[in-house]
Order: structure tokens, then C-alpha cells, then sequence
């Protein structure tokens, strides 16, 4: 839809005109021959969408993106969804996902990536039976000297096995008595090469009813090893 008033601005409806003609011309045509294929989105699409910024729409500028608002990521996002929900979607997957690590010049350097639309990831929340309710999540991380070891059961990781990093919420402790449920449940960043799956984690393609573009996975954790530097924080790049 056109934006209303006080959302209107200049800049605001210029972008979605963008978005809006990237989508008709470039995504459409794409997805017409792809989608009836369950086919994934080619590299050459995500790196027109890198060209336009729209991985680091809501990066800072000085981090390499366009310094926008959650206003304005919906805003492409939604043109973008009309023609393909993946080309949406894959987008969730820069925006500095995967970056806060704790050490500040690292977190710097993979901000930088994921504007570039270098730094692509997948999300590996959900679990068989862990939805809506996130504090059911039953992966477990455990402390081994400097590194973590994950194991669990993934179900729905978009983008797991073509992504640059799996980010994996993992429960590291019960909850005390008192304390709510998603006490004890954090985050940790998997880093893998794209193609494949790191040693400890292996993947079933989910056959999805629509939404392709890209393969949705079950995953299994068995011994996922992430270095104690690799918990995600939370921080922002200074
Ligand atoms: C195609 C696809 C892609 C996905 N991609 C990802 C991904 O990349 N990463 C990831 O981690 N997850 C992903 N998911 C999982 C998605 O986040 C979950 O499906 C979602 O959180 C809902 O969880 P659920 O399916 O277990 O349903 P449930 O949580 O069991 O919900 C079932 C129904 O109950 C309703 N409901 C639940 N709780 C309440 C409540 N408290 N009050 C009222 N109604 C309620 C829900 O609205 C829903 O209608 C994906 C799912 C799909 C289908």
C-alpha cells in the first residue's frame, strides 16, 4: 500500500518505489520460473540485492549501511515479499545478524560483511517442540574448558545449509526457581562454510508446501563445538 501521512516522507516513498520496481522487473520473472521448481534464488539476485544495500538497511553508516530504520527494512521487505517471500527473507538474514560476538574489532569486521551481504546467516530457533513458545527450547549448550558444545534438535533453519553461519539458541542452564522460563537459553553463532554443515551438525531438507527460493532444514546437533569468543552477546559494534 502507499504510505499515509505522518509516515510519508519524500525518502520514505522514493524507496518503496525502488523496491517496488525491483521487484515487478528483476524478482517477479525470477520467481515465476523458479518457485513452480522449488528451485533456490541465484547467487547473481542476492548480489543485486547487496549492490542496492538492502542487507545493512538498518547498519549503521558508519558500519557500512544505510543507517535506516525497522520502518524502512518492513518497507522493502514488503515490496520485496510481493514477488517472492524468500528475496524478503533472506534479507532478515544480514541486517547484523550474527555479528555480536565479544570482541569488539571482530564484531566490527562481520558488521561491515553483513551490509555487504557477505555475512549471511540462518536462524535456528524453532525446535520440534518449541514454536511460539521459545522457552521450550531443549538444546543444550555445555561449558567444555573455552568452547561450548551444542546438541539438540533444529526444525525449520532457513537458509541453514547455503548459509556463512547458523545462529543457534541453546539453553545453558535451567532456570532457578523464581526466575522465568527462557532464564538460562542463549544465543551462540555457529560459523560454517557455505555448502556444508560443520562436524557435529547434519540436515533434512523440510519439503515445504511454498515460501522456496531457498531450503528450509531439520538439523541435528551432535557435539557442535563454538569457541567461548562465539556466544552472542548482544553487543553492538562500537
Ligand atoms: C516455512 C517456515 C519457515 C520457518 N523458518 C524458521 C527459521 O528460519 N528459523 C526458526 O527458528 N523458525 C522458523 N520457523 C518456525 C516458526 O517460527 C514457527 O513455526 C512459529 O514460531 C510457530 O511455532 P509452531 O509451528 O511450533 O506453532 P505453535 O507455537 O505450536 O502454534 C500453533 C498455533 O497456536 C497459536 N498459539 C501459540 N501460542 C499461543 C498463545 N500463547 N496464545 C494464542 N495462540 C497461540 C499459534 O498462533 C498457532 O496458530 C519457520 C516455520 C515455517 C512454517
Amino acid at each position: 500500500m502507499d504510505l499515509p501521512t505522518p509516515w510519508a516522507t519524500p525518502e520514505r516513498t522514493a524507496l518503496q518505489q525502488q523496491a517496488r520496481a525491483f521487484a515487478r522487473d528483476v524478482v517477479l520473472p525470477i520467481a515465476d520460473e523458479l518457485d513452480p521448481q522449488k528451485a533456490q534464488m541465484p547467487r547473481e539476485l542476492i548480489d543485486q540485492l547487496a549492490a542496492l544495500g538492502w542487507f545493512g538497511i538498518t547498519v549503521p553508516t558508519g558500519h557500512g549501511g544505510l543507517g535506516l530504520g525497522v520502518f524502512e527494512y518492513c518497507l522493502v521487505s514488503e515490496e520485496l515479499a510481493r514477488a517472492w517471500l524468500s528475496v524478503a527473507s533472506i534479507l532478515a538474514r544480514g541486517q547484523g545478524l550474527g555479528t555480536q560476538v565479544l570482541d569488539a574489532a571482530r564484531r566490527d569486521e562481520l558488521l561491515k560483511r553483513s551490509a555487504k551481504g557477505e555475512w549471511i546467516g540462518s536462524i535456528a530457533l524453532s525446535e520440534p517442540t518449541a514454536g511460539s513458545d521459545l522457552a521450550a527450547v531443549q538444546t543444550t549448550a555445555t561449558r567444555d574448558r573455552d568452547t561450548w558444545v551444542l546438541s539438540g534438535h533444529k526444525r525449520w533453519a532457513g537458509n541453514a545449509l547455503a548459509a556463512d553461519f547458523v545462529e543457534v539458541l541453546a539453553r545453558v542452564r535451567e532456570p532457578e526457581q523464581g526466575e522465568s522460563r527462557s532464564a538460562g537459553l542463549e544465543p551462540f553463532l555457529v560459523v560454517k562454510e557455505p555448502g556444508t554443515f560443520p562436524e557435529g551438525m547434519s540436515g533434512t531438507a523440510i519439503d515445504k508446501v511454498g515460501y522456496h527460493g531457498f531450503l528450509t532444514w531439520d538439523l541435528v546437533l551432535d557435539g557442535v563445538r563454538v569457541p567461548d569468543g562465539d556466544r552472542l552477546t548482544g553487543l553492538y559494534a562500537d
